[in-house]
């Protein structure tokens, strides 16, 4: 893994959100950075791109310490995108500028303490299991309605939008429902509860990142790509 091969797989990227995406000026892409230790980080980092997405609390927090060690890199943002414990918010509160797996009340509860402790508010999304996978994290969306009033009510929460994962399979259609089945609850969710103001969908990976910005995709989180 070179700095030339990642600046070229995420030029190709760009190209790909310019090419599929009908607003490419309005999508950000996330760098998972599972794959990488600080050092690759710090790579993607001098590549141009500073926005990475982690999703355990572990190695976010040795890359943030490794990293903050050289002041040049205090400018990556931080996302966290896996599945967040309760008793780890206070690890990451400080610093995460968003994170995308809002799936439960009393996590949305602890967030909204941590971050009114430090004076923060903070960016959420909120992962909505839209496949309706037995395995898979995300509220359904019964239960994301019955809980939508106690969550706006959360001072130090901005929720921006909704992430979700696709069903892991070939069918590419079953993909693209998905997806556009995120879209259309964020178009509802608009229009009944938030008044325009859910912003952001989060939806697409290496495989299936190219249908998610047919589908209207305004964050994607893509990894495996960036490292082959
Ligand atoms: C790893 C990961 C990604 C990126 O997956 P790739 O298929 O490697 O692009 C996106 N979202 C989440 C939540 C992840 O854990």
């Amino acid at each position: 893994m070179n700095l030339e091969n990642i600046a070229k797989n995420l030029a190709e990227i760009q190209e790909d959100i310019e090419k599929y995406s009908k607003k490419p000026e309005d999508v950000k892409l996330v760098v998972a950075s599972k794959y990488v230790d600080s050092d690759g980080v710090k790579k993607i980092f001098d590549a141009g791109h500073k926005i990475m997405g982690e999703n355990r609390i572990q190695s976010l927090k040795e890359k943030k310490e490794n990293l903050s060690l050289e002041e040049k890199y205090n400018g990556v943002s931080w996302h966290f995108i896996g599945n967040l414990q309760k008793n780890k918010v206070k690890y990451i509160i400080d610093y995460i500028d968003m994170i995308h797996s809002v799936n439960k009340l009393s996590l949305a509860k602890e967030i909204n303490k941590r971050a009114a402790a430090v004076s923060r508010v903070v960016d959420v999304l909120l992962e909505v299991n839209v496949g309706g996978e037995e395995s898979k994290e995300g509220y359904t969306v019964q239960e994301l309605l019955a809980e939508l009033e106690e969550l706006k009510k959360m001072e130090n929460l901005n929720i921006k939008g909704l992430m979700t994962m696709a069903p892991f399979t070939e069918n590419e259609e079953v993909v693209r429902e998905c997806f556009r089945n995120l879209r259309k609850l964020k178009d509802r969710l608009n229009e009944d509860y938030f008044d325009g103001k859910l912003t952001e969908l989060s939806m697409g990976m290496t495989n299936d990142y190219k249908i998610a910005l047919e589908e209207g995709a305004t964050i994607i989180r893509v990894g495996s790509k960036i490292f082959s």
